[in-house]
């Protein structure tokens, strides 16, 4: 038997309708970009027209209907222009990292087949030299934001505000199915080549409901809202989509992501929202604490949260670090820290340690934890610790044109390659990670990359690198080196075959030179036991 059906309008959730109503409803708020000539000012609708006008200018340069649009850009309002210019007119946005290494560049660009990249006149120096390996790029047009670096004399570059000012505005609408693609983002918080997330508008739209909700950032009419965290890395947190949606006024900060220069746009607008990774709040500190502000919430992510870095802001600044958890996967927000009512009356120390927590699903996202490789799950008891997986409608099923990955498990859920444990109430608290990966200030390092390049120096015997904990970066690599036989090595030595090899952040704080890589039973290398010999590193800076 049919079961009995509603009777409700079936409007697909697609980003044209935030468009629409920040335009409609929200105009007049203003938006604020920072730049090295002081903050320039606008609103919501000067932004929706030139939006509107970009549609236009994607179609004079021949943009396919579901064309993939690159970004190489810092926060700022042109960015957000991208952010619904391009998939209101069906295309894709791709957000290029500006971190990655230059063949990485190369290799997401070319794999997610971008037709044009919109870069920033500031990092031009960074994608440039890479044109002639990005197979599908056709145009590359650049924004000036205040950057002094020379604009090649090409064909293929154009200009940012020479385009819009001749484009037609255009009418969006023509999504109809909400489960077109909107955007992708590549991490490489996995082995082996970047992978590409790709979000649809549907999932955008929830996710952005969640994260504008009170357990989530909890962003209303009244917020001034900036986003710290970048644009090129997983979807800013959902902001640029949560903050328009509330009617938020924003503020970015370009280029000027100086503590110094970030902590006086909090202070000279207003700021009542902002997010960033655990490094920018350790360097921001020492120049928010004291001073007068607006903040109410500090949203935090990417990396734990620790208790330390929290109870100074709530010391020293006002307001604790609300610490929430998620992935590129996971668009990224998927839990939040906001206290149940049942802690109301508990002490400072009881709250501190479950703000350390990576927090309780949001609404629409579930979690588990299970033994590794199988889908037996572990009790919720704060003791067993499993993989973490989740499961939800902005939770990705698979990775972009990577047949033979297997991000899902048989019955449905999204592998994290998180290790945690969950208390009686779900609270993730994560324990460990079984990627052999480092984060440092938000970005990731593979240590089997590093692995390998040390290992291809003639004296190394064998090399496994792991992740030491630092105060300002999170974490660190530490490289542990097993000298050959007969051989000398310095640390010196080792950092300067590195060099060449290698971006310069991912140099190894220091090397250590060890008898023996430990094993496991299967002999591999045993990296728990070795991050747990060296869990108090001292740390270099
Ligand atoms: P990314 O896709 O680059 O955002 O990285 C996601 C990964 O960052 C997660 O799988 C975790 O390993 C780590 N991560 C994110 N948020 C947190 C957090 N609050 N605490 C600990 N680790 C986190």
């Amino acid at each position: 038997m049919r079961p009995m059906l509603g009777l409700m309008q079936d409007v697909p959730l697609t980003l044209d309708t935030i468009f629409r109503h920040v335009e409609q409803h929200h105009g007049d708020v203003p938006i604020v970009t920072n730049g090295p000539g002081g903050p320039v000012r606008s609103t919501y609708a000067a932004w929706a027209d030139r939006t509107r006008r970009l549609g236009g200018v994607l179609d004079t340069l021949g943009v396919s209907a579901d064309g993939r649009v690159g970004t190489f850009a810092w926060n700022s309002q042109r960015h957000l222009e991208l952010y619904y210019g391009v998939p209101c007119t069906g295309r894709v946005l791709h957000t290029l990292n500006i971190r990655l290494f230059p063949e990485q560049l190369t290799y997401v660009v070319n794999h997610g087949e971008d037709e044009v990249v919109f870069v920033d006149r500031t990092v031009l120096p960074l994608l440039w030299p890479l044109i002639d390996t990005m197979t599908t790029v056709r145009h590359v047009v650049v924004m000036d934001d205040g950057g002094t670096n020379e604009v090649p004399d090409d064909p293929r570059v154009r200009d940012y505000e020479t385009l819009l000012a001749a484009a037609e505005p255009v009418a969006f609408g023509v999504v109809r199915d909400e489960n077109t693609a909107a955007s992708m983002c590549y991490t490489s918080g996995t082995t082996g080549n970047p992978k590409g997330v790709l979000y649809s508008h549907r999932s955008t739209v929830l996710h952005a409901m969640a994260v504008v909700s009170p357990n989530g950032f909890g962003i209303g009419v009244h917020d001034v809202a900036m986003p710290v965290v970048p644009m090129f890395h997983a979807n800013a947190w959902g902001l640029a989509q949560a903050a328009p949606m509330a009617g938020a006024a924003m503020v970015f900060p370009g280029a000027m992501m100086q503590p110094q220069a970030l902590a006086d746009l909090i202070v000279a607008e207003g700021v009542t929202f902002t997010a960033g990774v655990p490094t920018i709040w350790q360097g921001m500190l020492p120049h928010l604490a004291g001073r007068e502000h607006q903040l109410r919430k500090i949203g935090c992510g990417g990396s734990a949260v620790p208790a330390a870095l929290s109870e100074a802001y709530r010391e020293q600044v006002g307001l604790p670090i609300y610490q929430a958890w998620g992935m590129t996967e996971t668009h990224p927000v998927a839990s939040g820290g906001t206290l149940a009512r049942r802690y109301d009356d508990a002490d400072e120390a009881t709250k501190a340690a479950l703000r350390a927590r990576q927090g309780v699903p949001l609404f629409g996202v579930q979690a588990r934890i299970v033994t590794a490789g199988t889908t037996d799950e572990l009790p919720w008891d704060d003791v067993a610790t499993g993989e973490l997986q989740v499961r939800g409608p902005w939770c990705a099923a698979s990775y972009y044109e990577e047949p033979g990955t297997e991000l899902t498990t048989e019955d449905g859920w999204m592998k994290t390659g998180d290790i945690a444990a969950l208390d009686e109430f779900g609270s993730i608290r994560i324990a460990d990670r079984t990627k052999d990966l480092i984060k440092s200030g938000g970005e990731w390092i593979s240590s089997v990359d590093l692995e390998n390049a040390i290992m291809a120096h003639p004296a190394v015997a064998e090399a496994a690198v792991v992740a030491v904990p630092n105060p300002t970066w999170g974490e660190r690599p530490l490289a542990c080196v097993v000298v050959k036989p007969g051989e000398t090595l310095t640390e010196a030595q080792v950092l300067d075959h590195l060099r060449p090899l290698v971006a310069s952040w991912w140099l190894p704080d220091a090397v250590e030179f060890i008898d023996e890589v430990p094993k496991t039973s299967v002999g591999k290398f045993s990296k728990k036991d070795l991050r747990s010999r060296f869990a108090e590193y001292p740390a270099k800076s």
